[in-house]
């Protein structure tokens, strides 16, 4: 599914990242944990197309998702790239205040231009596939913090991205919460083979992936 290797970022004299390698397998549910400043966020947004590595040329670096590389990609191909083949969850939901859940969910597909019958269709699954049914013309402030989670969920999943990128997607939820939101992910690779790379703090959600990689000072060291 992810294929890279030397990814390096800096910013100004700061080295966040030092030569990352990583490979993601379809299906795999894979979390990455470490300090504060280690570069995780990094790692992610550049995975995600959301950022560029540094002096990709002078590195070598590649990046592939299912075979295909992204990184030299122009700034159209990539937004029609990550459009079609990548979701993202972050740690606050980022639901638009004036749309309710079930619009927030279809904005992706507007996008992409897609079939709106279909596409509506694919959402009312996604909202029983999540128990957030009752929520679907609620707007974001009138759902919990783990019903606004959810959505944000089905936003990323609507349409049915290879990959789904999450940075500390439950941590702004209680343990109540956050234990529903794991489960949720391995429902949902379970039932659609969905792959997730998960940047997390919790340690029970790091425990429980199939694979915990560990990031210090730039590199994965585990
Ligand atoms: P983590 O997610 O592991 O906490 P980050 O990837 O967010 O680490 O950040 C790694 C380092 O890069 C930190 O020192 C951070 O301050 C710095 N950093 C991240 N983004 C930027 C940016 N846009 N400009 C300057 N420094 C940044
Ligand atoms: P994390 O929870 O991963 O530690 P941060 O709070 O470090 O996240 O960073 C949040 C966002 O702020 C990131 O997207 C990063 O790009 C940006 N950022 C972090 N550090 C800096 C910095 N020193 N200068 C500019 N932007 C930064």
């Amino acid at each position: 599914m992810i294929k890279a290797r030397n990814i390096h970022k800096s910013y100004g004299n700061l080295e966040v990242l030092k030569g990352v390698d990583i490979h993601i397998k379809a299906g795999e549910v894979v979390s990455i944990v470490g300090e504060s400043g280690a570069g995780k966020s990094t790692l992610l947004q550049i995975l995600g197309t959301l950022d560029t590595p540094s002096n990709p040329q002078k590195y070598d670096t590649e990046i592939f998702l299912n075979d295909q590389p992204f990184i030299y990609m122009s700034d159209k191909q990539i937004s029609k790239f990550r459009n079609q083949n990548i979701g993202f969850v972050f740690q606050f939901h980022q639901l638009l205040p004036e749309f309710t859940a079930l619009e927030n969910v279809l904005l992706p597909t507007k996008i992409a231009g897609a079939n709106e019958k279909e596409m509506l269709e694919k959402a009312y699954d996604l909202f029983e596939d999540l128990k957030i049914a009752q929520r679907i013309h609620h707007k974001p402030n009138q759902l919990s913090g783990g019903e606004a989670q959810r959505v944000a969920v089905a936003r990323a999943l609507i349409n049915s991205p290879k990959i789904i990128y999450a940075d500390e997607p439950t941590g702004n939820l209680d343990s109540k919460n956050a234990d529903d939101l794991h489960r949720l992910f391995f429902d949902l690779r379970d039932k659609y083979n969905q792959t997730f790379v998960i940047v997390t703090h919790n340690p029970q959600l790091a425990e429980i992936t199939d694979r915990k990689l560990v990031m210090k000072d730039g590199l994965i060291i585990e």
